[in-house]
């Protein structure tokens, strides 16, 4: 046995995440960006990316400002020794105000009770620095365009409260000429120019809006650009336009290969079975690892120089190939490498599609059982 063999070597899949690729794009998303400030999202634990490792990254690069989607993950940052700006995009319950000053992360203010909240914790003492989110479009979050600048002034004139921005989230991808998009920025603007005379940032634009041509609605240097899936090495509206590298290869390993006589069926119930004899692989992740089970009779794995199709259900563990007829079928032995998605492998773009899902949930799907394995940190 190697004396210096670590567990995740031992695991048969892994997530390769090439940090020279969020490099890249964090220099084109920048550039995209002009002179507006970019905040790298880096929620659910960075797109499964990893969160501290990714964060150490960006922050290298000149990112000045992170954001998560909850508390849990913005500790996990401080902990890990990130000690940049880092804002909660989700809205705090009133017993977790506290916690934001504690640990020096920036708050989001989303209703009229939070604000209250906030005003009476920083009569106390406590010190927020504040991002007001006002509801544009989504009906998620936020306080209406009409509630949004009397709180904003509240805010601004307490002591111990800083409003460092005002910002909203896009409901839609935003091609060109978005309608939705575009009442959604007018929304925005309206509250904007209400509080124009105060020192704050505002904040719009993720992936999809960054790599469109959205208008700008305040000079650039007071604006923030709130980008996820591109710095990981995607449009979410799959057009071409800045040549991102995605991060992650997702890899697995072929553990066993057999042939099937005809009729013989695979995998749970019997959703496929082989009409000729078939070589079959069997590959050692599941969707306890992140291959999502709708890829059952409809995924395709790259094993060697070609795709191959997954047939039958996609079980917790493992899943299996058809590599075709014996005498046609490459010979795979055991060890061999199956790519789910990166590399060489198919797109995270085309395995989202087979499956029925998006890129944003393959990434994040991908397990805490499956190690990541850092390229040029
Ligand atoms: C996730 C998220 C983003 C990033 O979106 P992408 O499409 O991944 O760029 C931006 N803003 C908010 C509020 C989000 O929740």
């Amino acid at each position: 046995m190697p004396e210096l063999l670590r567990v995740d070597h031992l695991s048969t899949t892994r997530a390769e995440v090439n940090l020279d690729c969020l490099r890249h794009n964090t220099r084109r998303l920048s550039a995209r960006s002009g002179d507006a400030r970019i905040m790298a999202i880096v929620k659910a634990n960075a797109y499964g990316h990893g969160a501290v490792p990714v964060a150490h990254a960006l922050t290298n690069e000149g990112v000045e400002h992170l954001a998560v989607a909850t508390l849990p993950e913005a500790v996990e940052l401080r902990e890990a020794g990130i000690t940049g700006r880092v804002l909660v995009l989700g809205a705090p319950l009133e017993e977790m105000v506290p916690y934001y000053d504690r640990y020096n992360v920036e708050i989001t203010v989303s209703s009229q009770a939070t604000a209250k909240a906030l005003l009476r914790l920083a009569r106390e003492g406590y010190r927020f620095a504040v991002h007001v989110k006002v509801d544009t479009g989504m009906s998620r979050l936020g306080l209406s365009p009409a509630e949004a600048p009397p709180v904003i002034r509240k805010l601004a004139s307490a002591s111990n409260i800083r409003v460092a921005a005002v910002w909203s989230h896009l409901a839609t991808g935003t091609r060109e000429a978005d309608p939705m998009a575009r009442a959604q920025l007018d929304r925005l603007t309206s509250v904007w120019q209400a509080v124009a005379d105060l020192d704050i940032d505002l904040h719009l634009e993720h992936t999809g809006a960054l790599l469109s041509a959205l208008p700008r609605i305040a000079p650039p240097e007071r604006m923030l650009v709130r980008p996820g899936l591109g710095l990981y090495g995607y449009d979410p509206e799959n057009r071409e336009r800045i040549a991102l590298k995605p991060v992650m290869r997702l890899v697995s390993q072929v553990t066993h290969v057999k042939t099937i006589e005809p009729g013989t069926s695979v995998s749970y119930r019997g959703t496929w079975t082989a009409e000729r004899p078939a070589r079959i692989a069997t590959v050692g992740a599941g969707y306890a690892d992140g291959v999502p089970y709708t890829l059952s009779n409809r995924g395709q794995v790259r094993i060697g120089s070609a795709c191959y199709p997954i047939v039958g259900e996609v079980c917790m563990d493992m899943f299996m190939v058809h590599l075709g007829a014996p005498g046609e079928a490459p010979e795979v032995a055991p060890g061999t490498e199956a790519v789910l998605y990166g590399g060489e492998g198919p797109t995270a773009a085309e395995v989202a599609a087979a499956g029925n899902t998006t890129i944003y949930e393959l990434l994040c799907r991908v397990a805490s059982r499956v190690p990541r394995v850092y390229l040029n940190r």
